[in-house]
């Protein structure tokens, strides 16, 4: 299979998300990300290893579990060591992180204590302040820098290609989903993945629920009355905005000096618009194959007034290695497993049982469809304060809520969808999306869970 498979099973068909592996995979450096998709410009890529790297066409979980050394398992979760709460008391980074600045904390101690040698980071493009880019570093500047989420994609994974020629060994901070098309790189048998084995010194993976195109920033920009040529910075989780509805929101610095704000409650909806279609075939929320992963822990009982601190999952000896070297530098305490579910209970099952119930109706449709080697969640399965699963399938009625959400995810593609999305106003959109994702989950979790 060449890059044409690969456009006509993955690109084309709505299954990709940007993750990069295929531009990294092809020997001939023949593949571009350009207009956000990986493409083929001189027309010459014809070779296997750019569909053998990616993991929408084939993925197989038994497989890469096995590189994950831990001995717990849960099958939302995956293999785990430990979980954590955690905080950095770096307060340079705290000032600037997305929560808890632990995984800028854990990268600039692992390359002062001579762990690694640098990292992959997501920083701003210095000419264009509103488009993030991949950069490997090798500073404690540099890494405090480029520390926040941003909430657009970047394909990271084509930067393989740059750390296979330097010297050292590298941290990679990745989404689940680059995670895997990483593993499936590091699996196959030839020079570069040979070479990219001895580079690669640590894993991180961020949670991830789903991720955008540039789209939404634009029309966020838009809604501002701001245009990307004004603009001197953006933020995507500022705090302690006066009037603002939750920590963090979007922040647009003019160069004029005028500031900006999206609240976070809006974007936060948004997403249902705007999210990348390959996201809703994704089944990692945390990063599952990775050294160590990091997310967010929203339960108030952790929570320090607006501060969010990081959530923690250790998964390899030598994610603990790093970890335990950065014990002095984080706030860091154990807690169940229990809490980590409970906190991303939506989000965990949307990716185990919605995307599968999404596959299935793809596939009825006559789409090819990602070939998961991955067991389903099976009834029985112990949750959360005595919740647990009763029932794997969600059912006809989320088949048609499922519908309703397919039908608001395409409606950005029409032209008489985007004057909808542009006449009607946010507060009325977010009204009817607040109730229709709380009728959603309500549905499911009657229909999935049950309580002793
Ligand atoms: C697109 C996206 C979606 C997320 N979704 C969730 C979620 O649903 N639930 C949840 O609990 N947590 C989610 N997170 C993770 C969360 O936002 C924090 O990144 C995480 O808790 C780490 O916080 P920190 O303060 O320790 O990180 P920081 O110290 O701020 O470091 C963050 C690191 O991530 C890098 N980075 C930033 N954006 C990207 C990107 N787009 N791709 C790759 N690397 C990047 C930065 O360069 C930096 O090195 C998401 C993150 C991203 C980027
Ligand atoms: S999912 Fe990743 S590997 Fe597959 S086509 Fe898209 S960018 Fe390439
Ligand atoms: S939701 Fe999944 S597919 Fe989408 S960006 Fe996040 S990890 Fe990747």
């Amino acid at each position: 299979m060449s890059y044409q498979k690969l456009s006509e099973l993955v690109i084309e068909n709505d299954l990709c998300m940007d993750c990069g592996s295929c531009v990294a995979a092809c020997p001939d450096d023949d593949l571009e990300m350009i207009d956000e998709k990986p493409q083929n410009p001189k027309k010459k890529c014809n070779h296997v290893e750019v569909t053998a790297a990616c993991p929408r066409i084939f993925f197989d979980d038994d497989f890469n579990k096995k590189s994950v050394d831990a001995q717990k398992f849960h099958p939302f979760v995956g293999k785990y060591s430990d979980i954590f709460v955690g905080k950095t008391k770096n307060k340079d980074v705290l000032k600037v992180a997305s929560g808890g600045g632990v995984v800028s904390t854990i990268l600039i101690n692992s390359i002062e204590k001579g762990l690694i040698d640098g990292t992959t980071v997501v920083d701003y493009n210095e000419e264009k302040p509103w488009e993030p880019v991949v950069k490997i570093v090798k500073t404690k500047k540099e890494i405090i820098k480029a520390a926040q989420s941003k909430y657009i994609i970047v394909p990271m994974n084509p930067v393989f290609r740059e750390l296979v020629k330097k010297k050292g060994k590298f941290a990679v901070v990745l989404l689940p989903c680059q995670v895997q098309g990483l593993k499936k790189i590091l699996k196959m048998d030839n020079d570069f993945s040979k070479k990219l084995r001895k580079k690669i010194g640590l894993v991180i993976a961020l949670f991830c629920a789903n991720n955008n195109h540039f789209d939404m920033t634009q029309f966020m920009f838009d809604k501002l009355n701001v245009k990307k040529e004004n603009v001197s910075e953006i933020n995507f989780r500022v705090t302690n905005i006066p009037g603002a509805s939750q920590t963090g929101g979007f922040f647009v610095k003019l160069k004029n000096g005028e500031e900006k704000y999206f609240d976070k409650e809006y974007y936060n909806f948004l997403r249902h618009f705007f999210m990348m279609k390959g996201c809703k075939y994704c089944t990692d929320l945390t990063g599952e194959y990775a050294d160590i992963s990091v997310g967010d822990m929203w339960l108030s009982k952790y929570r320090d007034g607006n501060e969010l601190p990081a959530m923690l999952i250790t998964r390899t000896t030598r994610g603990k290695k790093v970890l335990d070297a950065a014990k002095n530098l984080i706030e860091f305490k154990k807690i169940p497993l229990n809490d980590l579910i409970e906190c991303q209970i939506d989000s965990f099952l949307d990716r185990k049982f919605r995307t599968f119930q999404r596959l299935e109706r793809k596939s009825k449709k006559g789409h090819f469809v990602t070939k998961y080697k991955m067991d389903r969640v099976k009834p029985g399965l112990e949750l959360y304060n005595g919740w647990k699963v009763k029932n794997s399938d969600p059912g006809w009625i989320m088949s048609r809520i499922e519908s309703v959400w397919e039908f608001l995810h395409n409606l950005k593609d029409s032209s008489v969808g985007r004057i909808f999305l542009k006449i009607i106003p946010l507060k009325v959109w977010h009204f009817f999306i607040h109730y229709f994702y709380r009728i959603t989950f309500f549905v499911l979790r009657r229909k999935i869970l049950t309580k002793d």
